[in-house]
């Protein structure tokens, strides 16, 4: 094939366009060399049991293969990732720097030249691979809050109830709490945020402690609003508690305050208005996206940051089975 030739033929909108396609080829991470950077100084463990009882099973479609001694299933590198059973992994992996950039897919459908199933599928998975980072155990102080949205059954074909005509409906409907679904935002002041589903509905104690209560111990100061069921939650604890009038913005002692907490909830309003409308299926796996994207907004590889998670979690497509699961826990009724 000669390229000069090729190029003579082009006219110059046709030159910039592929240069900007090539230039995407070029930027895209390559996730079988991260891997393989990685296998270099960290223990291979089985995506199927967490063994590290594994040995080498020669070679399957390219990709080195292993076997696991205890639960007797082989894998590669690439096996519970988000990568696995991909075929189209250039597009995949352009995709990545369009994901850190929260683009529409719509509009990652025509850029890389995918089907629009195809990229939701992608973002899903992606966003399945970022779960590990949402949430982890807090340093020091820890500002709390409890957050209320709509539901929204956005795409979701099993309703057992006609879909709202307009909004009025909703608001003319008895018990308005249970038609919100409340989540949870934490932040310590060490740039480690999290943002889980709580429930439907107001939160509880429980529902604060299956959220947050593994992040945080008795070596942490919790501050928050005078919410009931946090405050009985930091008791149960036995949590050191301040408490705050979210329309007083005060300080006390200079330190304890809830205003991260506070503009990380005004961050992700302004960065979920893109999307018009969370399904609330869904929201978890924004919640993990925005949470990512807080973590890594002033790295400079953000692109490479999200490659190393897709490398890195062999637990993705695990979770990623699992979106219709959690809904359906979500959304049975427990008793309060
Ligand atoms: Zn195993």
């Amino acid at each position: 094939m000669d390229l000069q030739e090729i190029l003579k033929t082009l006219s110059q909108n046709e030159k910039v366009e592929l240069a900007q396609l090539l230039q995407q080829d070029l930027s895209a991470p390559n996730i079988e060399l991260l891997k393989s950077n990685i296998n270099k100084d960290q223990e291979i463990l089985c995506p199927h049991c967490n063994s590290n009882d594994i040995y080498s099973h020669g070679n399957y479609k390219g990709r080195k293969r292993y076997k696991c001694k205890v639960c007797k299933k082989t894998f590669n590198d690439f096996t519970g990732t988000a990568i696995s059973g991909i075929k189209k992994t250039n597009e995949f992996q352009q995709y990545i720097s369009l994901v850190v950039e929260s683009v529409s897919i719509r509009k990652a459908s025509s850029q890389i030249g995918v089907n629009i199933k195809t990229i939701f599928d992608w973002r899903h998975k992606l966003l399945s691979s970022m779960a590990l980072m949402n949430g982890q155990s807090f340093l020091g102080i820890v500002e709390c809050d409890d957050k209320q949205l709509n539901i929204n059954n956005k795409g979701d074909r099993h309703l057992d109830r006609k879909p709202y005509k307009r909004p009025s409906d909703r608001e003319t409907k008895r018990g308005v709490s249970n038609d919100k679904v409340s989540i949870i935002v934490a932040t310590d002041r060490n740039g480690n945020p999290t943002m889980q589903v709580a429930k439907i509905g107001r939160i509880d104690s429980d529902s604060v402690e299956n959220t947050i209560g593994e992040f945080i111990s008795t070596q942490n100061v919790l501050c928050s609003d005078s919410h009931p069921s946090i405050i009985a939650w930091a008791k149960e604890k036995k949590l050191e508690h301040h408490t705050f009038i979210a329309s007083k913005q005060h300080v006390k002692d200079k330190c304890y305050h809830v205003q991260h907490v506070n503009s990380i909830d005004n961050r992700y309003e302004r960065w979920v208005k893109r999307f018009y409308g969370v399904s609330t299926k869904y929201l978890s796996q924004y919640l993990n996206w925005f949470v990512f994207l807080e973590k890594v907004k002033k790295s400079r590889t953000q692109t490479l940051d999200l490659a190393k998670n897709v490398a890195l979690d062999i637990s993705t497509i695990k979770n990623y089975r699992l979106i219709n699961n959690r809904y359906e826990n979500l959304l049975i009724p427990h008793s309060s």
